[in-house]
């Protein structure tokens, strides 16, 4: 049995989720508005429509107003740019998620650029990068504003600490080096071409592993005592060959739990770490795009 503590992301978020609640419920005493979330899905992948479903469930848990827009697989780009116009102008939305990945017939990046930035409660929209890159308040994508909020909670001030973060999509790995940043942490970018990347890792007093490649990291590259946040969702053969053979599979990270959790001060589980906090951060930013809209402040969450 290892040493590491385990970073509870479950109950975390459901704490997050109560203090919106709270907020929300303060903000419909105090002026009549009910935050809304408009979730949008085009075609019927399985998995989407479940994301989907547990996104609308979790924002009527919060007494959000949830609308969700199921189009069929072979929408056109002029139908779905219409939806999202509508729901620019929709006083009653406050934010519009648009479930990825979308059919490849579709312009990804047209569609989520015509979203209002002030409604862009997933963060993916460039005004919205831009304005975390320069430190200005906008809606910052919510997986890495997720792990922002479990390691702040673990660590208390993080500022000083190496920061090292393995991939550099836009929705995980450039987010998260623009939060640990601003967190006053000095952060390395690490990639499929980063030379010596256990070495790389070894020197993190935070390691975040945004690769999606299963139990990549390895216990021997990390430094001991580190905070290990493992974002990687990855579904492989269970480990039992007989439910294997019968086609069953299990979740796992980025990192090798078993060993990492010899060496790490503490540790997100998989499932049950980061996941849970990416819904929790978009019912927050979700709260957070009502207030603007309404012109006050939003409480902390
Ligand atoms: P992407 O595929 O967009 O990016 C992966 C990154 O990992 C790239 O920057 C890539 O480098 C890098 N990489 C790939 N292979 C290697 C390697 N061998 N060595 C070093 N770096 C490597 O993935 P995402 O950022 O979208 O997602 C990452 C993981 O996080 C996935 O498992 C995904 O399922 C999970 N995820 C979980 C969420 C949650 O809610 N918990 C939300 C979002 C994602 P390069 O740029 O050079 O190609």
């Amino acid at each position: 049995m290892g040493s590491a503590r385990l970073i509870d992301g479950k109950a975390f978020a459901a704490g997050v989720v109560e203090r919106v609640r709270d907020a929300a419920d303060r903000l419909r005493e105090a002026c009549g508005l009910t935050p809304g979330l408009a979730v949008v899905i085009v075609g019927d992948d399985p998995a989407s429509r479940l994301y989907v479903r547990n996104k609308g469930l979790r924002a009527q848990e919060a007494g959000f107003a949830s609308f969700t827009h199921v189009l069929p697989a072979d929408t056109d780009q002029a139908t779905l740019d219409n939806l999202i116009a509508e729901l620019n102008i929709d006083p009653a939305v406050h934010g519009i998620l648009v479930q990825l990945p979308l059919p490849a017939h579709l312009d990804t990046t047209a569609v989520l650029s015509a979203i209002d930035p002030d409604k862009d409660v997933d963060g993916f929209h460039v005004v919205n990068a831009g304005r975390l890159a320069v430190g200005l308040p906008g809606l910052v994508p919510c997986t890495p504003l997720g792990c922002l909020m479990l390691l702040q909670a673990e660590l208390g001030s993080l500022s000083g600490a190496e920061a090292v973060i393995v991939g550099r999509s836009n929705i995980v790995g450039k987010p998260m080096a623009q939060l640990l940043l601003g967190a006053d942490c000095t952060v390395t970018v690490a990639h499929s071409r980063t030379r010596d990347l256990p070495g790389v890792c070894r020197r993190a007093d935070i390691l975040v592993a945004a690769v999606g490649r299963p139990e990549m990291i390895r216990g021997d590259w990390i430094k001991s005592g580190a905070t290990v946040i493992d974002v990687g969702i990855n579904r492989v053969p269970h480990s039992d060959p007989v439910l294997a053979a019968a086609g069953k599979t299990r979740v796992v990270g980025d990192v090798a739990f078993a060993e990492a959790i010899e060496v790490a001060g503490a540790i997100t589980p998989v499932p049950g770490g980061v996941g849970p906090m990416t819904i929790a951060c978009l019912l927050a930013n979700t709260y957070s795009a009502a207030c603007r809209r309404a012109g006050i402040v939003p409480d902390r969450i």
